[in-house]
């Protein structure tokens, strides 16, 4: 039997230290000895690891625990506050930032809306948002540990380079190279569908789901997936533009360059061209499109809940071939166009069991997501706190 290298050792301590972090963020306060139980550790095991941890300020004692007899135990708890992250959403139109502890509970959030849309402008505007969010972080050991970002465009995680953006007409731009100027400690670029898919699946309605889809139904429509428990990102980070299907190639003509794509039938920019010949005339900028559609259906003009409808009843059909193709277990659909799941739900519902395949959805659960406003955002700072914990 060969000894085990220096390497073997250090990757068999973060482990433990890993598996430790993990159970202690899941169940709130433990003592050693439940630890160990829980952990499959021996005991000596735990008690170092622990140790470690505390002089580390990562765990931290929280009071004594019951016993039938002899010592009470002392409890031990994650400590949620040894460091703090930022989630920061780069939309069309506006950039949305949060503070997070490692828990993922929400300190501050901020909002700016006309950002510069890209290169230097951007570049600079993020940094100044991040200070101004720096002075936001309560007192901690550690201070700022990370930075998640969501956008919305093609982003190759692996590098951080955001690839395209076509609603927000940007060149390619290494938006985690180009931050590190300002911020010096990791930066995770993800898709905001990929974030807040990430964020439903870590604390919000997807949590025991292993197979599902997050639609992100916003100016554009994009997706993400997740497999088998993992978000999936193919081989260069950039599944799931779901909404640059082509569903006619003779329909209207995309940002991306092709025409007909779904997310030209699915998303806020096909509500603005579908109700342009609307009378009352739209009036309204970009953002509040589909609160005001609403508005109108809600008063009963025709052409807002013809609109409406229309979106519902492609949604339903891109959700037929989602399931076809992936049968998950739960649709989760966010964003903006949430807000009209009146009007969006019983015309997807009715296209759905009109022609969906009874074998994949049958039993098929689609439900908008509660934080549909703010779940990329979450996930962005969700990203980053994962970053954080695989470090410890
Ligand atoms: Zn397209």
């Amino acid at each position: 039997m060969t000894r085990p290298t220096r390497a073997d050792l250090n990757t068999l301590r973060h482990h433990n230290r890993q598996v430790i972090v993990d159970i202690m963020r899941r169940y709130g306060s433990l003592s050693r000895a439940e630890l160990a139980r829980l952990t499959r550790l021996s005991k000596v095991t735990v008690s170092e690891v622990v140790d470690d941890l505390v002089a580390e300020g990562y765990l931290r004692a929280v009071g004594l625990g019951t016993a039938e007899m002899g010592r009470k135990p002392m409890l031990m708890a994650f400590k949620e506050s040894a460091g703090f992250v930022l989630g920061i959403e780069v939309a069309p139109r506006i950039v949305r930032l949060i503070v997070t502890d490692l828990m993922g509970d929400v300190v501050a959030t901020f909002e700016e809306s006309g950002v510069a849309a890209a290169g230097d402008d951007l570049i600079r505007a993020l940094c100044a948002l991040i200070s101004k969010a720096r002075t936001h972080l309560p007192q901690s050991r550690y201070g700022l540990m990370a930075v998640g970002i969501a956008i919305s465009g093609w982003v190759d995680f692996a590098q951080g380079v955001v690839v395209a953006a076509p609603n927000m007409t940007w060149a390619p731009l290494a938006l985690q190279e180009r931050l590190a100027s300002c911020v010096h400690v990791p930066i995770i670029v993800d898709n905001e569908a990929n974030a807040a898919l990430a964020y439903e699946h870590g604390h919000g309605i997807l949590r025991d789901v292993d197979h599902a889809v997050y639609l992100s139904v916003g100016y554009g429509l994009g997706s993400g997936m997740l497999m088998n428990g993992a978000v999936y990102r193919g081989h260069k980070g950039m599944a799931g533009e779901m909404g640059h299907m082509v569903l006619d190639p003779a329909g209207p003509l995309c940002t991306c360059g092709n025409h007909g794509c779904w997310e030209m039938y699915s998303s806020e920019k096909a509500l603005q061209r579908m109700m342009s010949g609307c009378t009352p005339a739209l009036t309204v900028n970009e953002g509040d499109l589909t609160h005001w559609a609403i508005q109108q259906a809600r008063q009963g003009a025709p052409c807002a809940r013809q609109a409406l409808r229309a979106v519902g009843r492609s949604l339903g059909q891109g959700i037929i071939n989602i399931a076809n193709l992936l049968n998950p277990q739960t649709l989760v659909v966010g964003n903006g166009m949430v807000e009209a799941w009146e009007f969006l739900e019983p015309e997807m519902m009715a296209v759905l069991s009109q022609a969906g395949l009874s074998a994949t959805t049958q039993d098929l659960i689609v439900t908008p997501s509660p934080h549909y406003q703010d779940a990329a955002v979450r996930g962005a700072a969700a990203l980053a706190c994962d970053a954080v914990i695989a470090r410890i």
